[in-house]
Formats: C-alpha cells, sequence, structure tokens
C-alpha cells in the first residue's frame, strides 16, 4: 500500500524530487517530527509549470460555468473531510483547535463568494468614447487570465494565504502552482491531493515544496506572482520578478495600530484588544501589535485589559476547544518575539502578564500584556507577529492619530471611540489599508472590500473585484457598429482638403463656445 509520504509527493508538482533533497515538518506542540517532504529543484518546478500550463488554455475554455462546478465539488470534498483537515492543520501549526478550524471555514466562504461574484468582476465592460466620432465603435474592457499564477504563502494561515488567493486565480481561468512555506506546507498538500485524486478536477492546480530556491525558481515560470510573507523577502521577490517583467502582487507584514479614546466602551475595547492581538497566538498579519489610550481612561483599559488577558488559556487543546492561544508555528519568530520583549522590559516598560517562554518541549509562548511602552522601543516599532500587546498612553486623540501613522507598516488598524461618527472621523486619517470602527480583524471576513496593505505593507490587494481582477490582464477592444468603408479619412494618403477638414472637425469637437467651434 502507498504510504502517506507517497501520496504526498504524488502531490508535489512533478510526482518526484529531482534533487533527492528533503526537509522535516514539526509538531509545533512538541518539537516531534511529522513528515519529511522532496524538495522541488528548479528543473522540477519548470517541469510541473509547464504540465499544468498545458493543461490551462481547457480551463479557460470550459468558462465561468465549467470552473464553478469544480470548486463546488472542491467545496463539498473540504466540508465532507473537514474534522480530518482541521487535525492537521491543528498538528503542523501549533494552533488551537478553533483557530485551526477557520482555514476550512474561509475556504469554503471564499469559494461561494468566487463562484459567485467573480462572473460579475470580471464581466465584460462596455466603455462609452469620449469623442463622438467613435461612437461608430463598440469599445469594451476584456478580462482575461495571465496563465500560470504562482503563489507563494507564509506559515501562518497555510491555507488561506494559498489556496485562499488560488481560489479566485482559478475562477478567473488561470492554473496555479502554490509554493506552501517549508514549515507548514501538509494540509495544503493534502487539499492539492484532494482536488486532483478525489474532486478528479482538471490538472491545474498543483504544489511545490522548498525553501527560497524553489520559491525562486516559481516567480522565473511564473505568469504573475502571488507572494505573502515577510517585507524582505517580498522585495527579493518584487526584485527577481523584474527579471522576467513578472507582476506581482506583495501582502507583507503589519504592525497594526488600536486606539481607544475617552469615549469608548472599554469592556468591549479590552475584549477586542484581548482576541485581537492574541488569536492565532498573535501571528497574524493583522493582529493588533501597538494600542493607544487617552490618558483619562488608560488605568481602567490597562486594568481590564489584564483580566482578560489573564483569563487566555494556552495548550494543546486537541478537538475540545478548551484553549484560546496555541503554540509558535516558526522557532525563528518566538527569537524575535522574545527580543522584542526583553528589549521593552530594558528600556523600563512594565511586564504586567506573560513575558517568556513556557519551559518544557515545544514551542510556547506566554500571552504578554506590556504597559508603559512608547515609541523608541522595538515592540512598538518592528512586527512582533506573537502573543504580545503593548499599550501606551496618550494624551489625547492627536497624538494617538500621530503615533498610529508613525510607522512603515500600514496594513490594518482599529478605532474605539464612543459613536460611530467619532469612530470614522478618526479612521479616515488612519494610514493603512483598512480601519475597523469598533471592533478588530474583521474587515479581513467581509470578502467584497480589498485587503492590502499602504506602505511597507505590499503592493496590490486580495478580496474585492481587485482580489479577482488582478489575475487578468485587460484586452480593449473595438468593434465596429456600423458597416465601413474602404478607408478612414485619417489614414494614408494625406491630402491638403482631408487634413483640412480633419483640423476643422477637431476644432469643432474641442472647442468651447459656437463661435471657437466654426473658427470664427
Ligand atoms: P517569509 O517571507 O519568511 O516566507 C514566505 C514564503 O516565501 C515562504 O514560503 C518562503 O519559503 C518563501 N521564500 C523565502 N525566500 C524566498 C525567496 N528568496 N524567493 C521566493 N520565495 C521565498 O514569511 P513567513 O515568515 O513565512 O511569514 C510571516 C510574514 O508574513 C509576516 O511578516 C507577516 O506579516 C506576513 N503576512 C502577511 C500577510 C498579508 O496578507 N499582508 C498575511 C500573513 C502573513
Amino acid at each position: 500500500m502507498e504510504s502517506a509520504t507517497e501520496a504526498k509527493a504524488k502531490a508535489a508538482v512533478n510526482g518526484k524530487p529531482a534533487t533527492g533533497e528533503t526537509f522535516e515538518v514539526h509538531r509545533p506542540v512538541d518539537g516531534s517530527v511529522i513528515e519529511t517532504v522532496a524538495i522541488d529543484s528548479p528543473e522540477s518546478v519548470a517541469a510541473g509549470v509547464a504540465r499544468i500550463r498545458a493543461a490551462q488554455p481547457a480551463w479557460e475554455a470550459i468558462g465561468f460555468a465549467g470552473r464553478r462546478r469544480w470548486l463546488e465539488s472542491l467545496r463539498d470534498w473540504i466540508l465532507a473531510n473537514q474534522e480530518r483537515l482541521d487535525a492537521l492543520m491543528q498538528e503542523e501549526t501549533g494552533k488551537v483547535r478553533a483557530d485551526a478550524s477557520l482555514e476550512a471555514f474561509y475556504c469554503l466562504e471564499a469559494i461561494n463568494f468566487w463562484i459567485d461574484q467573480g462572473p460579475k468582476f470580471l464581466a465584460d465592460e462596455v466603455v462609452t468614447p469620449h469623442n463622438p466620432l467613435l461612437r461608430a465603435k463598440r469599445s469594451k474592457i476584456v478580462h482575461r487570465p495571465y496563465g500560470v499564477v504562482g503563489i507563494i504563502a507564509p506559515w501562518n494561515f497555510p491555507v488561506i494565504l494559498s489556496l485562499g488567493d488560488a481560489l479566485p486565480a482559478l475562477m478567473a481561468g488561470n492554473a496555479v502552482v502554490i509554493k506552501p512555506s517549508e514549515l507548514t506546507p501538509l494540509t495544503l498538500i493534502e487539499m492539492v491531493r484532494g482536488w486532483s485524486e478525489e474532486v478528479g478536477a482538471p490538472d491545474v492546480l498543483a504544489v511545490v515544496n522548498g525553501m527560497g530556491e524553489t520559491g525562486g525558481a516559481l516567480v522565473d515560470e511564473s505568469d504573475y506572482v502571488q507572494f505573502t510573507g515577510s517585507e524582505r523577502t517580498g522585495k527579493v521577490v518584487m526584485k527577481r520578478a523584474a527579471d522576467t517583467l513578472t507582476p506581482v502582487s506583495l501582502e507583507l507584514g503589519g504592525k497594526d495600530p488600536l486606539i481607544v479614546t475617552r469615549t469608548a466602551d472599554l469592556e468591549r475595547a479590552a475584549n477586542a484588544t484581548a482576541w485581537g492581538g492574541l488569536l492565532n497566538t498573535g501571528q497574524i498579519c493583522i493582529s493588533i501589535e501597538r494600542v493607544y489610550v487617552e490618558e483619562p481612561v488608560y488605568d481602567e483599559f490597562v486594568e481590564l485589559l489584564r483580566a482578560k488577558v489573564e483569563d487566555v488559556r494556552q495548550g494543546a487543546d486537541g478537538n475540545t476547544y478548551s484553549a484560546e492561544v496555541g503554540a509558535m508555528t516558526s522557532p525563528a519568530q518566538t527569537e524575535i518575539v522574545s527580543d522584542h520583549v526583553e528589549d521593552a522590559r530594558a528600556a523600563g516598560a512594565r511586564i504586567l502578564t506573560g513575558g517568556k517562554r513556557k519551559q518544557g518541549p515545544g514551542d510556547w509562548y506566554e500571552p504578554t500584556l506590556i504597559a508603559d511602552v512608547d515609541h523608541s522601543m522595538k515592540v512598538m516599532r518592528e512586527e512582533t507577529f506573537g502573543p504580545v500587546i503593548p499599550v501606551m498612553k496618550v494624551k489625547d486623540v492627536e497624538e494617538a492619530i500621530t503615533l498610529a501613522n508613525d510607522s512603515k507598516y500600514g496594513l490594518g488598524s482599529s478605532v474605539f471611540a464612543g459613536d460611530s461618527e467619532e469612530g470614522e472621523r478618526i479612521a479616515r486619517r488612519i494610514e493603512a489599508g483598512a480601519c475597523n470602527v469598533n471592533d478588530v480583524l474583521v474587515n479581513y471576513n467581509v470578502l467584497g472590500l480589498p485587503m492590502g496593505g499602504w506602505k511597507n505593507s505590499g503592493i496590490g490587494a486580495r478580496h474585492g473585484a481587485q482580489g479577482i481582477r488582478r489575475f487578468c490582464r485587460t484586452e480593449a477592444l473595438t468593434i465596429p457598429r456600423l458597416p465601413q468603408g474602404k478607408a478612414e479619412p485619417v489614414w494614408f494618403p494625406y491630402s491638403p482638403r482631408k487634413r483640412g477638414f480633419v483640423r476643422r472637425l477637431y476644432r469643432f469637437i474641442n472647442a468651447r463656445g459656437l463661435r471657437d467651434r466654426l473658427g470664427l
């Protein structure tokens, strides 16, 4: 019988590793090895992309209705296998079950969203020419798929940030090759195996495995690259894509601020901050990473938040839903988290709860609340990406807005204020791709809204019309409405009489006032 490893190797784009090299995937909760995965060499990536490229024209040709049917079958397969997929996701990431289950939930919702909305977002757009002389043409914009979309994904939401982006790319008529993070490839590999072997869908979705070399090769072979990951790697990917003039969409890091005004409902703000800062062990690009609180309510808010963070249970909860915060997924990230907390501690911040790694096997960092921080500290300036919430006192809303905008990042943000109008006034001044008034993270769930970053948080956006149009080239069409003569007046040969006529015509159209139009 075929082993699980062999089955997964089959789902890799080319079936067999050309290098013979492998990497291990670990359980973050105790550090043990789950599985060894074969690395795809650049040659293997090229061969795999060529294979799915060959299947892409037929996929494009079946149209939205045909592609919709396959995506619906994938949705039904995910539903039928959800428990198993959630468990595997939990195993390779160290998430609590509630967080692990978000990945399948997202895919189900996103499939339904893109199969319904995709055809509308990509419908031909009729353009009325500005020049009346051109109205004898039908002019339209047609959205056509790039061909092969390469997706390079991080480890924090291994399926949402890979298959989640593949869904609109596929619906648009592309073939897709995904390179998941080497820390967390297993659930995605299993889902792509499900697509090809159990759903029996066309050969237009594949996985390549490995690290930077594999990712770089995928950039070289793709017609469009969707990258989600760190700012540092995003720049490397964009530079590499420049060699082949391949367009990219970059979803990078964040340092999301949350502002609490003196008029806010502090209980709601504290609940939201604890959840938005600690969900997925704080490993979300749109985690709450900095909190600014107006002076009159600072002490009360900090005490409320301290109680919430202390109440959070951390552990490996299997499928019991008995913990809120899980393990860290990446040992390298735990080092960064620890460094930021120690930097703040050394600079005089107060660690109110947490503030250290847990002893024992696995990779665990305690839910941590830090008060009395300032902008000289790393924890307020660099992406922490862990279960750490730093809170800073500000004298008023103006200072809060200034500090919120004092960041090289601009991904998400939140404002808690006494009423929606006050909240919206502040939100409109925040330099970020999104702002949630009296809420956290929720913009990600509104799939009709673009989700993308300003400044160093990225280029482009997933979700909304942009989220599917980015996977298409536009083609401008002009088509005659009326019978045509043998030549147009502006074509060769030129003569004084014809050019005089053209000049008078352009004058008549573009001048204002009858006398000017007639040249009198
Ligand atoms: P990373 O940049 O280290 O790795 C991301 C992916 O790039 C991985 O698959 C990795 O193997 C690959 N890679 C590494 N070197 C490469 C190279 N030279 N060429 C091509 N690919 C290469 O990021 P990570 O640590 O996996 O993820 C965490 C980061 O992702 C955080 O900064 C986080 O904010 C960001 N993120 C952003 C969003 C968003 O939507 N903006 C969402 C989630 C995570």
